[in-house]
């Protein structure tokens, strides 16, 4: 049995080469960059107001204030997105607004609220309050330089980076390409949602979890029909899914039993085993194999296994299939609310709950069968074998939403 770790690092050695392709900055949300990015230009581009008011020279308005208020003309108005090509001089000011450019020849922002129009008299304004030099001016490249690097390869493109990126002109960039995910359960007692169950019959549910937390992990999700427990079926559904896809994650039908048929399917199309054990609860019975290039995730059916596994051994590896460098569960720190025990011989990833205190309690019953708890669990805590946390440790929580 392999440890968590040891069995990662064998499935991030398997990955093939991050491919790349260009995708319009509108739809690369969530992408992973596949070449760092160097700003083409200042950020802001240009000196500009940052406020709605008059650009002035500060000299001019030193000793304004509300009772000895500075009479200035006003030379030029200039809306955001017009640019005045004249200069201003003494006495002299402009009206601007939030992003107008700033004229040559004043240094300063008044804001208009410290400012007054007489009635009759728009060309020109009684400025009452001083201003420093550089006051309510947004410098040209205060924000970024060009030829900075904007964000590294490997970054994952957040809204907020996407917005650093369009504004400095990109409409394009370049970003891993993700792996098509095949999608297979094997069970005979599994059913389609809305199917009419016969006794010992139930819903098949984890193609339906899986789908998204492949979209999340940035695969294309593939699903298939429903495979029974033979060896003849697994093994058509298998190649079917292993034509089409990148990789292919299965569901049950992986653990020891005669009507376990993953992996005798697997090796009858010519795959290799890499291995099939993990030291983890829940999840033990996880196989990863190779075939050619492509790859097998043999996920047991229990449902929370399924979920946990995922999390741990195939998520990072759709991450990485892309060029992400985080590949790891976001981490929340905690302190346990209550004692929690691992009175097992497996290291448990138990699902956990954690609220806005930061207090973590055990999400209910933790058997790999119970969907509740990991309906409500809002992260895993990774409990070592034969341990005991009193209330009050501080712990770390893998977020798994
Ligand atoms: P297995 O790993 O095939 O032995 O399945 C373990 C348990 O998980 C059994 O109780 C199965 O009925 C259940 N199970 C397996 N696959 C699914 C699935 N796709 N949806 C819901 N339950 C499943
Ligand atoms: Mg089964």
């Amino acid at each position: 049995m392999l440890e968590l770790e040891i069995a990662l690092a064998r499935v991030l050695a398997s990955l093939p080469p991050p491919g790349a392709e260009l995708v319009p900055l509108m739809q690369a949300s969530g992408r992973v960059l596949a070449e760092s990015v160097v700003s083409p230009s200042d950020l802001p581009l240009f000196d500009n107001s940052g406020m709605d008011g008059y650009a002035v020279r500060a000299v001019d308005v030193k000793h304004a204030s509300p009772d000895s208020p500075v009479r200035l003309k006003i030379k030029a108005r200039i809306p955001a997105g017009e640019f005045f090509p004249g200069e201003l001089t003494a006495g002299e000011c402009a009206r601007l607004f939030t992003g107008s450019p700033m004229p040559r020849g004043v240094d300063a922002v008044v804001m208009q609220e410290d400012t007054r129009v007489e009635a009759g008299q728009s060309e020109e304004v009684f400025i009452c309050d001083s201003a420093d030099v550089g006051e309510n001016v947004r410098r040209q490249g205060e924000d970024v330089r060009k030829g900075t690097t904007l964000l590294q390869a490997g970054a994952a493109l957040t809204p907020g980076a996407i917005n650093l990126l369009a504004a400095g002109g990109t409409a394009q960039v370049s970003v891993g390409r993700q792996p098509v995910v095949g999608l297979l359960a094997t069970g005979s007692e599994l059913r389609e949602p809305c199917a009419t169950l016969s006794p010992g019959q139930i819903y098949e549910s984890n193609r339906a979890m899986l789908s998204p937390l492949v979209a999340l992990a940035g695969g294309i999700p593939k699903i298939y029909p429903l495979v029974p427990d033979t060896l003849h079926a697994t093994r058509s559904a298998l190649e079917t899914a292993f034509n089409e896809c990148d990789c292919v994650v299965t569901s049950g039908g992986v653990s020891v039993g005669e009507m376990d048929f993953v992996k005798a399917a697997f090796e009858a199309l010519g795959g290799e085993f890499n291995f099939w054990k993990v030291a983890i609860r829940p999840g033990k019975p996880f196989v990863f194999g190779q075939l050619g290039k492509k790859l097998l995730f043999g996920l047991p059916g229990n449902p929370v296994s399924a979920f946990v596994t995922f999390l741990l051994l195939v998520r990072p590896a759709l991450r990485r299939w892309q060029g992400a460098r985080e590949v790891d569960l976001p981490v929340q720190t905690g302190q346990l609310a209550e004692v929690i025990a691992n009175p097992g011989e497996r290291r448990h990833f138990m699902r956990v709950r954690i609220n806005d205190q930061g207090e973590v309690r055990s999400a209910g019953v933790q058997a790999s069968h119970m969907l509740a708890s990991l309906a409500s669990a809002d992260g895993l805590l990774d409990l070592q074998p034969q341990t005991t946390l009193p209330a009050g440790t501080m712990v770390r929580v893998l977020r798994i939403q």
